[in-house]
């Protein structure tokens, strides 16, 4: 193990072992990998000081409930609190910390960082998800695991990784998934179920989008989901970002956009991709941000989507131009 890193774990655990309460958020709108990430170091720190108290927080979303329970603790009976951040890297996407008072903040996240500092932080953006980095910790360290979170944390790392499809897929993420196994010994084939189960009417959406998105001559592909077109479907808005990584393989495809309108926030929540050029710079421009090729937006107004819609084919049109070089 790098110095570096066995410094960073040092100080991971020198800060967990100072803290009696421990809080533990991630980014609105979780995915599997924020939620796995946040139920399994909960639960890996719980087992391995039982006389902690430690909250997994946010709002909870019933799709991931097969990931174990998420706490609402009374903060105002909290004291020394330590506030773990993971998966998110400013403080307007953490979820459910508003009424918090906390001394220090450990941060762990795999976006390129913003706003949030930790007191102790760990942040690197060559990692898959944030559960590949949970698991490095747990494994070299004292910080115990189990079954269930050697499982949870398979889960966040298949899911963050798109399978091993996506870019931030590594030599390490291949490492550190091998030493999970080899030593959980998980019967990882059944936990497929519960992230790809899926059903009929959400594989017709898929054929709508892919028989109704609008791909440019940069290879800018566009689609605005309709509230209607979701009700005809019977799905929830998160059906759109669902399908996002579906087109990853699309040859006439280089970057793409989808659209949803979220009503409840009066916002236009929008999914960018790419295969070619970096989006989250452009996506930064619109209230967004993300990975460099997996990023997203909240725009108020239609127009910034055309715009936006625009910024991006022309940075597929500028790609292109690149390649041709
Ligand atoms: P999604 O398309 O929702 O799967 O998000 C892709 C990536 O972009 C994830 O890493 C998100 O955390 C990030 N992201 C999504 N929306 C925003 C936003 N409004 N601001 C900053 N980052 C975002």
């Amino acid at each position: 193990m790098r110095t570096i890193k066995r410094d960073i774990y040092r100080n991971i655990i020198k800060i967990i072992k100072k803290h009696s309460t421990i809080v533990i958020a991630r980014h609105i709108g979780p995915d599997p990998d924020a939620i796995a990430s946040q139920i399994a170091l909960r639960d890996a720190i719980r087992l391995t000081y039982p006389e902690k108290k430690v909250y997994a927080v946010g709002a909870g979303v019933h799709k991931f409930k097969y990931l174990g329970n998420l706490d609402k603790p009374d903060y105002n009976e909290l004291e020394d609190v330590l506030l773990i951040v993971l998966d998110v890297p400013n403080f307007k996407r953490v979820d459910g910390i508003e009424d918090l008072k906390y001394k220090h903040i450990l941060k762990i996240d795999h976006h390129p960082a913003e706003d949030i500092i930790g007191t102790v932080d760990w942040t690197d953006e060559d990692k898959s998800s944030t559960c590949e980095m949970i698991t490095d910790l747990l494994l070299d360290t004292k910080l115990e695991m189990d079954t269930r979170i050697a499982e949870n944390l398979f889960i966040g790392i298949v899911f963050d990784s798109d399978r091993f499809l996506l870019q931030n897929t590594s030599l390490e993420t291949f490492k550190t998934v091998y030493r999970l196994l080899d030593y959980s010994k998980i019967d990882f084939a059944p936990l497929y179920e519960n992230l790809y189960n899926r059903s009929l009417n959400e594989e017709k959406f898929r054929a709508y989008l892919t028989n109704n998105i609008e791909i440019s001559e940069n290879g800018m592909g566009f689609i605005n989901v309709k509230p209607e077109t979701l009700e005809k479907f019977k799905l929830e808005i998160t059906a759109v970002s669902n399908q996002v990584n579906n087109f990853s393989f699309i040859r006439e495809l280089i970057c793409w956009m989808f659209v949803t309108y979220d009503a409840k926030n009066e916002i236009f929540k929008v999914n960018i991709r790419s295969r070619g050029p970096v989006v989250n710079e452009i996506a930064s421009r619109y209230n967004g941000g993300g990975h460099k090729y997996a990023s997203g937006a909240r725009v108020k107004d239609y127009e910034d989507i055309e715009s936006l819609r625009k910024d991006l084919d022309e940075a597929c049109e500028e790609y292109i131009k690149e390649q041709e070089k």
